[in-house]
């Protein structure tokens, strides 16, 4: 009876991490860097980074039409002079 080892690397630190009986889609945790990851393949094994379910937050952007200050000195025509 063999014990299949699996063996993976950390995309963070590279260091290898084994699995026993990896998954796709288990979530497991670097020893060395303590990076989430999860299993995205099997064969080769390999492991990536795990992307929470985090709610897109949409950036606010900034549309600051950039307002033109011009204060209007400058050339007036001259007065008429009659
Ligand atoms: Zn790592």
């Amino acid at each position: 009876m063999t014990v299949k080892k699996e063996f993976g690397y950390c995309p963070e630190c590279d260091s290898r991490i084994r699995l026993r009986t990896p998954r796709l889609g288990q979530r497991i945790q670097c020893r060395e860097c303590g990076t989430a990851l999860e299993v995205v393949e099997l064969t080769p094994l390999e492991l990536d980074w795990v992307f929470e379910d985090l709610s897109f937050d949409d950036e606010p952007r900034h549309n600051r039409s950039r307002s033109v200050a011009h204060d209007g000195y400058g050339d007036f025509p001259p007065a008429y002079e009659d």
